[in-house]
């Protein structure tokens, strides 16, 4: 069956302080945001009727629009307060919410100092990011020809929509040659991340999960709930520049993300993983804390 287009659903959607209808949340074509990529998101998840970590995801959302010279124009709370209300009237109890704040249309060049900004919420029941039987086996990565910019071109630690550009080419590259998602590397050629998630290598042995340093890309906040849990259980965690050729040396491989949760991964272009006990004790415990929030 085929989904319905977003823009097609039914419910409603927080638009710049109101509940309107879904299908009447709609921008002009000549919208800053879209033409320019003045335009910061957040992507949270529901569990039980409660979204997860929602300050830190809004924290995040307002730090982005700093990044990006522009201020929302609602408190953290006030925020908070609207992601609640906007999951209640859709009745999600598992699912995804999508705040979104762009520059408006008042000016339609590079400058737009005066635009108004814009601030709306969508939220809609969900799934699993990646297809659950794919997932179970580990996904398969391809390694993106398109790199991570350097930390000194781009606001890197933000969830700026124009960073999603080369994330998008890079996933669609990917799907055209057969594989599930694409790994990036950043400009150095050091592993960085995949499309929408964060990336972790497990050494069974020595019980040590290595992950790349977010020093180009975002420190994501399940990221950052796995490095606790892990510790918890015992690993030793290990943030450094990891290359390529030295991902033989690890027996499993796994993407953390609010959309990708813990997904285990079987390969990186020819570097090949198992999918050990390890990752669905990690996520078992992820989904036991995700639960009780
Ligand atoms: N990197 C990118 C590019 C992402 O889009 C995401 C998803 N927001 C992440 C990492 C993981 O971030 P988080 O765990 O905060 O969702």
């Amino acid at each position: 069956m085929e989904a319905v287009p977003y823009d097609k659903r039914n419910g409603k959607i927080w638009f710049n302080g109101q509940v309107i209808d879904w299908k009447d949340a709609k921008l002009h074509v000549l919208t800053h945001g879209l033409h320019y990529g003045s335009c910061v998101f957040e992507g949270e998840r529901v569990y039980n009727g409660e979204i997860f970590k929602l300050r830190e995801h809004t924290d995040r959302l307002i730090y982005s629009a700093h990044r990006m010279g522009f201020k929302i124009p609602y408190t953290a709370d006030e925020i908070d307060t609207a992601c609640n209300e906007i999951i209640k009237i859709q009745k999600v109890k598992n699912g995804y919410v999508r705040p979104v704040a762009w520059r408006g249309s008042e000016m339609m060049a590079i400058s737009a100092q005066k635009n108004t900004i814009h601030f709306a919420i969508a939220t809609w029941e969900w799934g699993s990011y990646f297809d659950p039987k794919i997932k179970e086996n580990g996904i398969a990565l391809n390694i993106s020809k398109w790199k991570k910019p350097a930390p000194d071109t781009i606001p890197w630690d933000t969830k700026a929509a124009g960073l999603y550009m080369i994330n998008t080419l890079s996933k669609h590259e990917a799907e055209k040659d057969g594989f599930n998602d694409s790994m990036m590397l950043d400009s150095d050629g050091y592993v960085a991340e995949a499309t929408g998630a964060n990336v972790f290598f497990i050494d069974e042995n020595k019980k040590e999960i290595h992950t790349p340093i977010p020093d180009c890309f975002l420190d994501g906040i399940t990221r950052r709930t796995i490095m606790e849990i892990a510790k918890d259980k015992g690993f030793n965690i290990i943030e450094r520049k990891m290359n390529l050729d030295e991902l033989n040396n690890f027996d499993a491989c796994f993407l953390t993300g609010t959309a990708a949760e813990v997904t285990p991964v079987s390969q990186i272009g020819d570097y090949k993983f198992k999918v050990t006990p390890t990752i669905g004790e990690l996520f078992d415990k992820y989904l036991e804390i995700v639960n009780r929030t």
